[in-house]
């Protein structure tokens, strides 16, 4: 199904949150995310009964609408079939924690990974760390392990706090949106700013952060809604093309 078949059809069924949730995987996928069959979305279920989650055994490229399982907050599967993802208590907790956050996700980018494991702080170098200048991107330390329990879960989510992004040592990032084109772009950006970073970092030449009024201008002028809805057309016209030529 290409983004045009999904606008089409536009509408706030399930069944057309999850299709443009299976692009979202495909696009972060192709934006430097996969990792075998590792990283999983999630969407918060509108009728309250939990989330939708990513099944297991399938790579970011692989995901359609019908990938996805419902679970409660205690992780019991309620609908759909296939593996429930291990680290299912790091979408749960989120959302118990962050009534403002509808989509999660998680997965191990390879820049924002390395990154991850330094104790240097993203900043707002380049375009895609001005998103996260708000909040900063913090960094979960306690465990390098995958976030399998409730308790670790709720670390987790204590450790993002209020910020879009976090990073997580020596693992990989999770990240938060409202809508589906939020939680996409937070991916996208995170991962092109820990690339931009750590090029920056091992160059050699000096430099210096943009001053704080500076980027707090750029929030408002580079991510108006409109740039973002923007943006998230020009990465679903991506990823239509690269599909029709595989
Ligand atoms: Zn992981």
């Amino acid at each position: 199904m290409t983004h045009s078949d999904v606008m089409y059809n536009q509408d706030d069924s399930i069944e057309n949150v999850l299709e443009n949730v299976a692009r979202a995987h495909r696009i972060l996928e192709m934006e430097g995310h996969g990792d075998m069959s590792m990283g999983h979305l999630s969407f918060r279920d509108p009728f309250g009964r939990g989330l939708w989650l990513k099944r297991g055994n399938l790579g970011m490229e692989e995901v359609q609408g019908k990938d996805f399982i419902l679970i409660d907050f205690d992780g019991n599967v309620l609908e759909g079939q296939g593996l429930r993802h291990l680290e299912w208590p790091l979408h749960t907790e989120i959302m118990r924690a962050r009534p403002d956050v509808n989509f999660v996700g998680h997965s191990h980018p390879f820049y924002a990974t390395v990154f991850a494991s330094t104790e240097a702080e993203l900043g707002a170098y380049s375009n895609e760390g001005v998103w996260f200048a708000e909040h900063g991107v913090p960094r979960f330390t306690l465990t390098s392990n995958i976030i399998t329990t409730p308790e670790l879960g709720r670390e987790h989510a204590d450790a993002l706090g209020q910020a879009e992004a976090l990073l997580l040592r020596n693992h990989g990032a999770s990240y938060v949106g409202k809508t589906v084109k939020d939680v996409t772009l937070a991916g996208i950006f995170l991962e092109k700013a820990a690339k931009f970073q750590l090029t920056l970092a091992t160059s050699g030449l000096p430099y210096q952060l943009p001053p704080d009024e500076e980027t707090q201008e750029k929030i408002e002028t580079i991510y108006p809604e409109r740039a973002r809805n923007n943006f998230w057309m020009y990465f679903n016209r991506k990823l239509d093309r690269l599909e029709a030529t595989s």
